[in-house]
This record gives C-alpha cells, structure tokens and sequence, in this order.
C-alpha cells in the first residue's frame, strides 16, 4: 500500500526534509542518493512576475534502487526525445513547408516568418504527442529488461506535465501555486517515518 503526505511550502523556500536513514525503494541500508528534482514556473498573483521554484532532495537508496531509477529516467527520456524529435521535426517541415508553398510569408508585411511560426506550433503539439507515444512503446518493450520497476513508475511525459519527479519508492507532485509538496511513499514504513520526523512541517491532506 502506499501513502501519499503533504509538505507545505513556505514563500516558495524548500522545506528541510527528513528522510529515513535507509533505502526508500526496498527498506535496505542506506548506500547511494537519487536526486528528486522539482521545478515549476509560478506566477506572482500579485505582481504578475514569473518565477521558476525549484525543490531539490537527496532521497535515501541502496545501490540497487538507484540504479533503477537511473535506468527508469533514461528508459522514459530516450523514447521521448526520439519520438518528440522524429514526430515534431516531420511536422514542423510538413507545415511551415505547405504555409510557405500557399504564400502564408507574403502576408501583412514583407519578409514575415509566418510559415516558420506556424510550423513550430505544430511541430511542438506533435512533438510532445509523439513523445508519449514513443515512451509508451518503449516502456512496453523495455518491462522484460528492467523489469516491474518501469510498471510502477509514472510515465516521464505526464510527470513533466505536472512538474513532478519520481524515484524508486517515492513520487512528488508540487501544487498549481507551489505552496504544497504531495509525496506519495510506496513503503507504508517509511511514510510512517517520515511523517514522525517532519510532523510539523505537514498539512491535512
Ligand atoms: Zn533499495
């Protein structure tokens, strides 16, 4: 069973966190640190100011947990850059090659890039469609190598979209206005922990 603990965010400072002393993917001693990385772009509500907030832990794991949440990443990023690149940049030459062709660039002024504009929007939205779909596929094929740790780690593409990171047997989610941090523990124990030794830092969930 897992359980998922709420941190608050103060002034967009990351909170100090207490991790157990041992390997969160499987209960082992301590032997290595993955990093959690958290980074997301907030707005100032009342000046309008854009910031980017970053959170970054050192999270508790044996060797074995850490090389599988290395693998995890690169199993998810390689698929995805491939399929972003290969899908968006079709899309993106298909596009601003058909707006060129139609005259797109000889409207309004002279010497516009219109073609290349509308090309890039394109190419961005199927990039990031083809992306999921190449990590998908790539998943699907790569569960017999790695193994069920691909099964339980969130999708790369939708972790990005919501600005949060995974590593073996934690899952953070930062809120829309950074004021809150949802740490999701595959291990009840090492919840269990955690919550004792960072109690005040935690917010009714
Ligand atoms: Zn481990």
């Amino acid at each position: 069973m897992s359980q998922t603990l709420t941190v608050k965010i103060h002034d967009r400072e990351p909170p100090k966190l207490v991790f157990p002393n041992r390997c969160l993917g499987c209960g082992n001693p301590k032997a290595a640190e993955s990093n959690l990385l958290i980074k997301k772009l907030v707005t100032d509500e009342r000046t309008n100011e854009q910031d980017v907030v970053t959170l970054k832990y050192a999270v508790p794991h044996c060797e074995r947990c850490a090389r599988s949440t290395k693998a995890v990443f690169l199993a998810g990023l390689i698929p995805w850059a491939l399929g972003f690149l290969a899908v968006g940049g079709a899309a993106f030459a298909f596009v601003a090659w058909g707006a060129f062709r139609r005259g797109f660039d000889t409207v309004g002024q002279l010497h516009n890039n219109n073609s290349l504009v509308l090309g890039a929007a394109a190419g961005l939205f199927a990039g990031l469609v083809g992306g999921l779909v190449a990590e998908v596929v790539g998943r699907v094929l790569l569960v017999p190598f790695l193994g069920s740790a691909l099964l339980r780690a969130p999708l790369l593409s939708l972790s990005l979209l919501a600005d949060g990171d995974w590593v073996a047997g934690l899952r953070a989610r930062p809120n829309r206005d950074m004021t809150a941090l949802a740490l999701t523990f595959a291990s009840d124990d090492a919840a269990r922990e955690f919550l004792a030794a960072n109690a005040g830092l935690l917010r009714e969930s």
